[in-house]
């Protein structure tokens, strides 16, 4: 057996952890903790702004559980800086969640009474996970899809139950994950419960108290960060400390889904040259097996996973578009080529056979130092340096032409610059404060033409 060692905890985060959250208590709730120790306005919390507490309820549908576990991986920022009110303007949000809650039980279920009987004298927001299921079903059966807490005599609570009493009243509620944001997998084709997207279930005519509709961040699961910047951002605007933010025709935060996948994608430079993987494990372009990148809104490619690391394309796999409404039918069969997918590669690769070949010229030359085409040798310890050919010199002649075409060419060419004892900056003349030292005369050489 070896010994454990663990490093003490610091006494100074205690006291701030109890100071802001309490004590952890299994056996009370802890909105009425929060109602206890703050009952009125002078809550502890958010450094500016009238709102320093906000109630953050978490209700899980048809869910994996994959948003919430995506979540606790968040970095930018991260659930510590929310639940500890460390961002300065952002409330501090208490969380009400059916897996990571310490109290169980009464106690748990109370935080959500407390909120549905408008009893909790602080603002609340409403997270969603997975899709809500059509309960009218199993009801035939005298089943139910999914509940959390029960009525007295013992009967589970559908979920939707608690998103239908508490939605009125909150604040902004938040679809996180693809089914919540469009019904996702347990939506797909040839599933039994019926199941649907919070948008669907409340309907376009539903506004939050702050008279927003719901707002979608998908992804399955979501780039969490994605997730808990756009919760900081509805947390701002909350505080009045903080603009509306930007929200696309379907609810989801333009700023960060209004491109594509492809547009910031690691391997797009070989798909703008028609080049292609053909197996998993290659460097290149993707889209020949089964990667829908370029019609897919998703950042990952450009924020990563997790802390900025990992991500479909830039760890090896194919967009196969679970940010989409579509998905997954639309997107089926994963790891086959799409049918615009051809037509599109077909383009590249052609232009590309033109393309690469003058780049792959023009990177010879620009792999050169001027002085080695001077010296007419390159003096590399590594290896023979091949020299280019004639044939590659003519074309690289008019191409210098083209470059410099209206343009001036570096070094000094021009006659009235050419002085005999340097050059002069306009309006100082040499010998005067503040005018430019003279140089020896000498004007860089330019390098030989057509070398
Ligand atoms: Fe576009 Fe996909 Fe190719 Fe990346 S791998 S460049 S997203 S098609």
């Amino acid at each position: 057996m070896t010994d454990q060692v663990s490093m003490p905890r610091s006494p100074w985060i205690d006291a701030e952890m109890e100071g802001l959250v309490g004590a952890v208590d299994h056996l009370t709730s802890s909105a009425e903790r929060e109602l206890r120790k703050d009952p009125g306005v002078e809550r502890t919390g958010a450094l500016l702004g009238p709102v320093k507490v906000v109630h953050a309820y978490w209700l899980a549908g048809m869910s994996c559980d994959g948003c919430t576990v995506a979540v606790t991986g968040a970095t930018a920022p991260s659930v510590e800086d929310l639940l500890l009110g460390r961002i300065p303007g952002v409330p501090r949000v208490v969380l009400h969640h059916p897996v990571t809650s310490v109290e169980s039980g009464e106690e748990f279920m109370r935080n959500y009474e407390l909120a549905a009987e408008g009893n909790l004298n602080a603002p609340y927001v409403i997270i969603w996970e997975g899709s809500i299921p059509n309960e009218a079903l199993a009801e035939e059966t005298g089943g139910y899809w999914c509940a959390m807490g029960s009525e007295t005599v013992p009967k589970p609570i559908p979920t939707v139950n608690w998103l239908k009493r508490m939605a009125p009243g909150a604040a902004a509620v938040i679809a996180i994950g693809t089914c919540a944001t469009w019904g996702g997998i347990p939506a797909a084709y040839g599933n039994p419960t019926g199941s649907m997207s919070v948008m669907d279930f409340l309907g376009e005519d539903y506004l939050s108290a702050l008279g927003l509709p719901v707002i979608n961040v998908p992804g399955c699961s979501p780039v969490v960060d994605n997730f808990t910047e756009t919760v900081n951002a509805v947390l701002l605007f909350l505080n009045g400390l903080g603009p509306l933010p930007e929200f696309d025709e379907l609810g989801r935060p333009a700023w960060l889904f209004k491109e594509t996948v492809h547009q910031q994608c690691v391997r797009g430079g070989y798909y703008e040259e028609g080049i292609f993987a053909h197996e998993y494990g290659q460097k290149e372009c993707l889209v020949e097996i089964g990667c829908w990148g370029p019609v897919v809104q998703c950042n990952i490619t450009k924020r990563g996973a997790i802390n900025h690391v990992g991500g479909c394309m830039n760890t090896g796999g194919v967009c196969i578009g679970c940010t989409m409404p579509g998905f997954p039918d639309r997107f089926a069969p994963f790891y086959k080529r799409s049918p615009g997918a051809g037509l599109s590669s077909t383009a590249s690769r052609t232009t590309g056979s033109f393309i690469r070949p003058l780049r792959r010229l023009t990177m010879q030359f620009q792999n050169r130092e001027p002085l080695w085409d001077r010296d007419g040798h390159v003096p590399s310890g590594w290896g023979q340096v091949p020299e280019p050919g004639p044939l590659k010199k003519v074309t690289h002649f008019f191409y210098e032409k083209l470059q410099f075409q209206n343009a001036e060419i570096p070094g000094r060419t021009k006659p009235e610059e050419k002085y005999k004892h340097g050059y002069e900056v306009p309006g100082a003349r040499p010998g005067q404060t503040g005018a430019a030292p003279t140089h020896s005369g000498m004007s860089p050489k330019r390098p030989k033409k057509g070398s």
